[in-house]
């Protein structure tokens, strides 16, 4: 039996990664000027992977006997079942493909977060809709089992009450065949996405969208499966580069260290990147970080004004602690980028331009600013479900204002992201500290 993985995007001359932003994805579409033109072409570029769900679906359904394959073509090849990875930030063009298959009475799931979130803008095409975990529902999905697909509920519903370790690993060695998963920033050669933990117990879920499919509870892999795994790919692909995709990398102390202390061990030159939060971190995590080789970590700062943070629930630490911290992993050698929200529900002119300043104390190699969204599933939506200025899901890409806001139009706050980043990284100190550490890698 041929099962087809589409993973389907908009064509843009920016990157668009579905693996981002709890999976319902994000854009790399810094602006409109000739400088940051050129920084999203280079990102579209150098990073590109596709998403760990889907990746991950492929690996269960290939030990069942299935014959799978990859797609991010429309030239759809004739298969007995395809899958289809959802995410907001291509949603009307997995839409027009799924119609097409459903057209050509084909059998077709949808998966992912965004999917699990909002099942009936899939299940209406016909489509059915895996709303939870799919790579659970394809663990025990037999070859068999596709003669009974029609009667499958239109929306499966699945809870997250399963082991990560009973999961086999991601099937890379099928998305190889077809593209190179890279992020250059890491170094050459090919870069593969891990994960040690699902999860995320923080109150900033309000406007986040990880938990809505990973839920709130932490749940975490053996770390003698996480570093088997990482050796499997070094062994039979060559590969050293590594990103974890969890949610908050080292949200349980003992964990991490025992993880980092085990990657250690096996005295690979392993380089590593991860997302954590400046809390959990100290000069012991940080130390380990290093010897275990994580050479980016990006952290989630958000805003210079703490009212604002108050006001979007968000879990964070004093700012001089955050630029105590940074300092700190940058001694080290360890490249962070913090990243920054513009245009939150309480920000203004003022409370936006101090965060802008903000994020040029914060000693950080690279900055990302991103504009306030409200996302379908997250509680905040709520609040902003009446006041959406956009026609299109495909426009919830993090790089533009999706709601009427009391303080700011969508010209406006493109005027500030562009700002923000011309003035973070044209700053001549930026240019030569950046210039300083590369001659010195
Ligand atoms: S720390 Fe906050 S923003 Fe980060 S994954 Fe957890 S809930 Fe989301």
């Amino acid at each position: 039996m041929k099962v087809c993985f589409l993973d389907i995007y908009p064509k843009k001359n920016y990157r668009i990664s579905k693996d981002q932003n709890g999976g319902f994805g994000t854009a790399n579409n810094y602006g409109e000027n000739f400088i940051l033109k050129i920084l999203s072409a280079y990102i579209k570029k150098n990073i590109d992977y596709p998403p760990l769900f889907l990746v991950q679906s492929m690996a269960e359904l290939k030990k069942n006997q299935f014959s799978v394959s990859y797609s991010r073509s429309l030239d759809i090849p004739n298969k007995d079942l395809y899958v289809i990875a959802s995410s907001i930030v291509s949603h009307e063009s997995e839409i027009d493909v799924i119609k097409s298959l459903i057209a050509r009475n084909k059998k077709v799931f949808v998966i992912g977060p965004f999917a699990t979130s909002k099942p009936h803008l899939y299940s209406s095409t016909g489509a059915k809709v895996i709303s939870g975990e799919s790579e659970f529902f394809f663990k025990d999905f037999q070859i068999e089992d596709l003669n009974k697909f029609k009667n499958y509920d239109d929306i499966i519903l699945f809870k997250n009450i399963y082991d990560l370790d009973d999961l086999s690993y991601p099937a890379w060695d099928i998305i190889l065949k077809y593209s190179k998963p890279v992020m250059k920033l890491l170094g050459r050669g090919l870069t593969i996405p891990i994960s040690s933990s699902r999860g995320c117990p923080y109150s900033c879920s309000y406007y986040c969208t990880y938990p809505l499919q990973q839920g709130n509870k932490l749940r975490l892999r053996k770390t003698d499966n996480v570093v088997n795994e990482m050796l499997y790919w070094n062994k039979n692909y060559n590969v050293n580069n590594f990103i974890f995709r969890d949610p908050v990398f080292s949200l349980n102390k003992r964990h991490t260290l025992e993880l980092l202390n085990k990657i250690i061990a096996t005295n690979k030159k392993f380089r590593i990147c991860v997302e954590t939060h400046l809390k959990n971190l100290d000069q012991e995590t940080v130390e380990i970080f290093k010897r275990a080789g994580i050479k980016i970590v990006y952290v989630g700062i958000e805003s210079g004004d703490k009212e604002v943070l108050f006001d979007s629930k968000r879990t964070t630490i004093e700012f001089d602690s955050q630029i105590e911290k940074v300092k700190l992993l940058e001694s080290k050698g360890i490249r962070v980028k913090s990243m920054y929200i513009l245009a939150q529900p309480s920000d203004n002119e003022t409370t936006t331009k101090k965060t802008i300043n903000y994020s040029k104390k914060v000693p950080s190699t690279y900055a990302q600013y991103s504009i306030f969204t409200p996302y379908p599933g997250t509680p905040v939506f709520e609040k902003f479900k009446d006041k959406i200025i956009v026609d299109k899901y495909e426009e919830f890409d993090q790089w533009q204002l999706v709601f009427q806001h009391l303080c700011f139009s969508k010209l406006r706050v493109r005027e500030l992201l562009n700002f923000a980043y011309l003035s973070f990284y044209l700053r001549p100190s930026w240019i030569f500290a950046y210039f300083k550490k590369i001659l010195l890698r």
